[in-house]
C-alpha cells in the first residue's frame, strides 16, 4: 500500500492546480496526483481548438450557472488578475485576444500543460499516470483509494476527475459514481455548451457559418440572446451562440424546466443579418428586383418576379429563421457538464465536502458551468487553487 499525504483524482487543469497548491500548503512529496490516462491534461490540450482559452477579462459571476454561491467564493479567491499572476509565476504569459477571451501568448495549449505540470514537479508532488481509481473508502480519519491493482492511503483527499463531456477525450462520470458510494449527492447531470438538433433541417445549408444572433424564446417569449457564429449543420445548429443556449435547451429537454421554471415549449429564432433591419432588408431585395437582367430568388421564382408580400416572407425568415430543438448533441459533443455537487455538499469557501472531513471537490464536478470565453478553465483553476489549501 502506498502512503501519502495528499491525494489528487484527475490530472486535469482543476487537479494540476490542486496539486500545486496542496504541495505549498503541505510541503513537497506531500501530494500524489492519480490519472487513469496515459498523460496529464488531455482535455486541456484540446481547449479553444488547441490554444487555450484560459480565462476572460470579464470574469464575473454573471458568466456562471448552477450553484452561484461556489461560482461567488472561487471567484473571489480567484477573480480575473489572479489568473495572470498565477500563470506568470508558472512561466506563461497570457493576453487578451481584444475581444475579452485570454490565451497563452504562445497560442498553445501545451505551453499551459507544461506550465501546469512542471510547476506541480518543481513544488514536489508526484503524477502518476494509468492510475484508474475504482474505489474510494473512508479509512479511520483518512481514506483509502484503489485501482485495479494498487491501494493508497492519504489524509487528504481531493477530487477533480471531471465531468463525462467529450468522452473521445477520455472524460467519464466515474468521479460522481465515487461519491456517490462516500454519499456525497450531486444534481441531476445535463451537457451544456453543445450544439442542438432541431426538427427543422437545412441539409442544404450544412457547413454555412454566419454572424449573427439567435434568441431563445420559452412559451412565445424572448428570454435570451446570443450574438456571434452561427453555424448550420445536417441536423440542426452549433456556433459559438448556439452553445450558449444549449444548456437552457439541455434543462428544458431533461425536466421541463429553464432556470428551473416550468415551460411548455421552446422555440430558437435567428437573424441571419443583426446589423440591417427587416425594412432594410426588404428595400434591398427590391433593388435587386429591379436592377435589369434576371437572377434567381428562390424556386421557381427569380428575383423579377417576387411580390411584395415573398419580399417580405424572404427579409422575415432572415430576420427571423425559426427551429424547433429536439436534442442536443449530448455529451459527446458537449464541452461541459451543467449540474454536480453543490453548496449543500461542499461549503463554497473551502469546497470541503460536508459529509467528509478532508475530502475537497474541485473543476467540472461541481455544480457550476461557465459560459464559452474562457469562462470553465478559469473555474477549474480557481476551484482546484482553492480545495488545495486545504482550509477547515
Ligand atoms: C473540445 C473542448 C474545448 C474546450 N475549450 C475550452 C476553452 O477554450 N476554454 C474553457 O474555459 N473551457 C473549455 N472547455 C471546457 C474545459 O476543458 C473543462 O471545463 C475543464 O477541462 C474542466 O477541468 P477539470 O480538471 O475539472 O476536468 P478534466 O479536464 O476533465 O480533467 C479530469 C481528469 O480526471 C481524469 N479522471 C477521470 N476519472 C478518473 C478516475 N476514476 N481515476 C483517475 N483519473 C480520472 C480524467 O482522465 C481527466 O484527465 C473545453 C472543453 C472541450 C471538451
Amino acid at each position: 500500500m502506498i502512503k501519502t499525504k495528499a491525494a489528487v483524482i484527475g490530472a486535469g487543469p482543476a487537479g494540476l492546480c490542486a496539486a500545486i497548491s496542496c504541495s505549498r500548503t503541505l510541503g513537497r512529496g506531500s501530494t500524489v496526483v492519480l490519472e487513469k490516462q496515459t498523460k496529464a491534461g488531455r482535455k486541456l490540450l484540446a481547449t479553444g481548438n488547441g490554444r487555450c482559452n484560459i480565462s476572460n477579462e470579464d470574469i464575473s459571476v454573471e458568466h456562471y450557472h448552477g450553484d452561484k454561491a461556489i461560482a461567488e467564493a472561487v471567484l473571489e479567491e480567484f477573480p480575473c488578475g489572479a489568473m495572470y499572476g498565477f500563470m506568470r509565476e508558472s512561466g506563461v504569459l497570457l493576453r487578451s485576444d481584444g475581444e475579452g477571451r485570454i490565451y497563452p501568448y504562445s497560442n498553445q495549449a501545451a505551453t499551459v500543460l507544461d506550465a501546469l505540470t512542471g510547476e506541480c514537479i518543481r513544488q514536489g508532488a508526484d503524477i502518476r499516470t494509468g492510475f484508474e481509481i475504482s474505489s474510494v473508502k473512508k479509512d479511520g480519519g483518512g481514506f483509502v483509494v484503489s485501482s485495479q491493482d494498487t491501494e493508497l492511503r492519504c489524509e487528504y483527499l481531493i477530487f477533480a476527475s471531471g465531468s463525462a463531456a467529450a468522452p473521445h477525450l477520455g472524460a467519464d462520470s466515474s468521479g460522481y459514481s465515487l461519491l456517490e458510494g462516500l454519499g456525497i449527492k450531486h444534481t441531476p447531470l445535463f451537457p451544456a455548451l453543445c450544439p442542438v438538433v432541431t426538427k427543422e433541417k437545412c441539409k442544404s445549408l450544412k457547413g454555412v457559418r454566419v454572424k449573427g444572433s439567435v434568441s431563445l424564446i420559452a412559451d412565445g417569449k424572448k428570454i435570451k440572446e446570443r450574438t456571434g457564429e452561427i453555424q448550420f449543420t445536417e441536423n440542426g445548429l452549433s456556433g459559438i451562440c448556439v452553445f450558449e443556449l444549449s444548456r437552457d435547451i439541455s434543462e428544458y429537454l431533461l425536466s421541463g424546466t429553464i432556470d428551473g421554471s416550468k415551460i411548455n415549449g421552446i422555440k430558437l429564432s435567428a437573424d441571419l443579418m443583426k446589423e440591417h433591419s427587416f425594412a432594410e432588408i426588404c428595400a434591398y431585395l427590391d433593388e435587386i428586383k429591379r436592377l435589369p437582367g434576371d437572377r434567381p430568388a428562390s424556386e421557381p421564382k427569380s428575383c423579377a418576379q417576387l411580390t411584395r408580400s415573398d419580399i417580405k416572407a424572404l427579409a422575415g425568415t432572415v430576420k427571423g429563421m425559426i427551429f424547433t430543438p429536439t436534442a442536443t448533441g449530448g455529451f459527446a459533443a458537449a464541452q461541459v457538464c451543467a449540474g454536480g455537487v453543490g453548496s449543500d455538499e461542499v461549503d463554497p469557501r473551502t469546497l470541503m465536502s460536508k459529509r467528509a472531513k478532508s475530502l475537497y471537490i474541485c473543476g467540472e464536478l461541481l455544480n457550476v458551468d461557465g459560459d464559452c470565453g474562457g469562462f470553465n478553465l478559469h473555474f477549474a483553476a480557481g476551484s482546484g487553487l482553492l480545495a488545495g489549501r486545504l482550509k477547515k
